[in-house]
């Protein structure tokens, strides 16, 4: 399957932007995982739903609308795309993401969402359970002080009382969580390109995963 490009790897690796950059270059679809998570999270704290009560986050993602309109994303019609991009929406979705229910009902989710054209998806699992049959897996990863500061940098514009301490000590409680769960964990396979960015710029990267496209 050629028309999927899947990117996996950490938080703060920098899939994003190079997914979207990707994305634009080859007139390719995006999607962005992550925000579904985010997305699912948001909507739980609104209903206050307690994250490990399973029987009603099932319900939510049986009943919820998510939908997308370029980047900007809606949940049941309410546009949430600054709402999501919280340090509190962050760990709350981290948390949420290990519970088997809500990776279930984010699954058709993704793969409708892709099979429609082609698309990069980016993640945590995306190469392993959501397109295992792709043939350009990446994995992207980068040291955890640059990921943090990566990190640090989008979050301190929203919250101003945000600390570069504590976005490492959120970093490596995430790796550890996303790195453990049970179900669907981060996981490097062997079918997948590794890229490491540390200390390399955004067009860098995306050069290293195009001249992996074109072999
Ligand atoms: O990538 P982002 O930080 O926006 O993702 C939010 C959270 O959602 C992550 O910390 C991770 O726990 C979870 N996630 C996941 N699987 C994905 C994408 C995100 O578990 N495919």
């Amino acid at each position: 399957m050629k028309s999927v490009i899947t990117i996996d790897g950490p938080s703060g690796a920098g899939k994003g932007t190079i997914a979207r950059l990707l994305a634009k270059r080859l007139g390719y679809g995006y999607l962005d995982t992550g925000a579904l998570y985010r997305a699912v999270a948001w909507k739980a704290r609104e209903m206050k739903i307690d994250p490990e009560d399973e029987s009603s986050l099932a319900k939510l993602l049986k009943d919820v609308s998510i939908s997308f309109i370029g980047e900007r994303i809606s949940v049941d019609g309410m546009d949430v795309s600054s709402e999501i991009r919280t340090a509190e929406i962050g760990e709350l979705s981290s948390r949420i993401s290990a519970i088997p229910v809500v990776r279930q009902g984010l699954f058709e989710i993704q793969r409708d969402m892709c099979l429609k054209g082609k698309v990069v998806i980016e993640g945590r699992d995306t190469g392993t359970v959501i397109f295992p049959e792709s043939e350009n897996k990446f994995y992207l990863d980068a040291g955890v002080e640059e990921r943090a500061g990566r990190r640090y940098e989008e979050l301190k514009l929203k919250d101003l009382c945000i600390t570069l301490e504590a976005t490492v000590e959120d970093i490596k409680k995430r790796d550890t969580r996303d790195s453990t769960r049970k179900t669907s964990p981060l996981t490097r396979t062997g079918d997948m390109i590794y890229i490491d960015s540390t200390g390399l710029s955004i067009e860098e990267v995306v050069e290293k995963v195009m001249d992996h496209l074109k072999k």
